[in-house]
C-alpha cells in the first residue's frame, strides 16, 4: 500500500512522462492518457494482487487488459514506474525498434504487456478468455479491463458483453473511461450510445459509477466497491466519469487532444502545471 502523496506525486510524474514522450516524437495520444491516469495507478498501485516480476501466464495474480491500447503513453509510465521494466526506456516511446510501439503489442516482448490492443474493440474478449481460464485452474483473482467509451461503438464488444453476461463471468472488472469524447468529436455526435448503464445491465452486468473519476480516493473506493461485488454471478462494469486531458488546462474536457502531440510551448505550460516529483526519465 502507498501513502497519499506518494500516490498523487506518483500520479504528478506520470502525466509529466506522458506530455514528454508524445511531444519528442510529435506523435501519440494525450488526451486519454491524461484522464486515465489516476485510475491506472490505482489500480496498479492499491488494487490489483500482483506478483514480483512478470510472465505471460498470470497464474496467481489478478492480470489487466488495456482494450483501448492507444492510451499507451499512461500505460507504459504506470509499469515502468511500478518497475516492470526500466522508466529510461520511456525515451525511446514510439522510435524504430522499441518495445513501447504506439499501440502494445506482445511482439517486442516488454513485460507487463499480455495482448495487442489495436485494432480496438477486442480487449473484452480476451480478458473473458482469461477470467474463464482462472476459472477452470481455480484461480480466484480477477481480471480487469480498460475501454473507451468511444471504443463501445466497436462490435464486437457487444458480442463479450453479451457473452459475459449471459455465461456469469463473475471474476471481471471491466471499466469504462466515461469521458464522452473520442478522436472526432463527442460521442453523443459521432454515434450516440444512450445510457452505458442500462445497456450493460441489459446484458446482465452489475453497473457501478464513478462520478470523480480522476479523483484517486474516489476511483480506489469504487474499484474496492467493485471487487466486492465480484464472484455474484454477473460481471461488473465499472462507469468512470473521467476528463479527457485532465491536469492540463489546455487539452482539459475536449477531444482536441485525443491524438495531437504539445509544440515546444505547450509542453512547457503542461509540465510546468505538473512539477517534477519522482524524477524524468
Ligand atoms: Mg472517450
Amino acid at each position: 500500500m502507498s501513502s497519499k502523496q506518494e500516490l498523487s506525486d506518483l500520479v504528478v510524474q506520470v502525466r509529466r512522462d506522458i506530455v514528454r514522450m508524445v511531444h519528442d516524437v510529435n506523435s501519440g495520444h494525450p488526451g486519454g492518457s491524461l484522464g486515465c491516469t489516476e485510475f491506472l495507478v490505482a489500480l496498479y498501485n492499491e488494487v490489483m494482487e500482483l506478483k514480483d516480476g512478470f510472465d505471460m501466464d498470470g497464474i496467481g495474480e489478478d492480470l489487466f487488459f488495456l482494450s483501448n491500447g492507444h492510451i499507451s503513453p499512461v500505460f507504459y509510465s504506470v509499469l515502468a514506474r511500478k518497475g516492470y521494466f526500466p522508466v529510461k526506456e520511456l525515451a525511446t516511446f514510439r522510435k524504430i525498434d522499441s518495445r513501447l510501439q504506439g499501440h502494445p503489442t506482445t511482439h517486442e516482448g516488454l513485460p507487463g504487456i499480455r495482448i495487442a490492443s489495436g485494432s480496438l474493440g477486442q480487449g473484452m474478449s480476451v480478458a473473458i478468455g482469461a477470467a474463464e481460464a482462472k476459472k477452470l485452474n481455480k484461480d480466484s483473482h480477477l481480471v480487469f479491463t480498460l475501454h473507451g467509451d468511444g471504443e463501445l461503438q466497436e462490435g464486437q464488444n457487444w458480442e463479450a458483453i453479451m457473452y459475459a453476461g449471459a455465461k456469469g463471468v463473475d471474476n471481471l472488472i471491466s471499466t469504462v473511461d466515461y469521458n464522452g469524447q473520442q478522436i472526432d468529436g463527442s460521442t453523443d455526435e459521432v454515434m450516440n450510445m444512450g445510457s452505458l448503464r442500462d445497456k450493460f445491465e441489459a446484458f446482465g452486468w452489475e453497473v457501478l459509477e464513478v462520478e470523480e473519476g480522476n479523483n484517486l480516493e474516489a476511483i480506489i473506493s469504487g474499484l474496492q466497491l467493485a471487487k466486492t461485488n465480484s464472484g455474484k454471478g454477473k460481471p461488473v462494469c465499472l462507469l468512470l466519469h473521467t476528463s479527457m486531458g485532465h491536469g492540463v488546462d489546455f487539452m482539459a474536457g475536449t477531444h482536441e487532444w485525443h491524438g495531437k502531440a504539445p509544440n515546444d510551448e505547450q509542453l512547457a505550460s503542461a509540465l510546468e502545471q505538473n512539477p517534477e516529483t519522482l524524477g524524468d526519465y
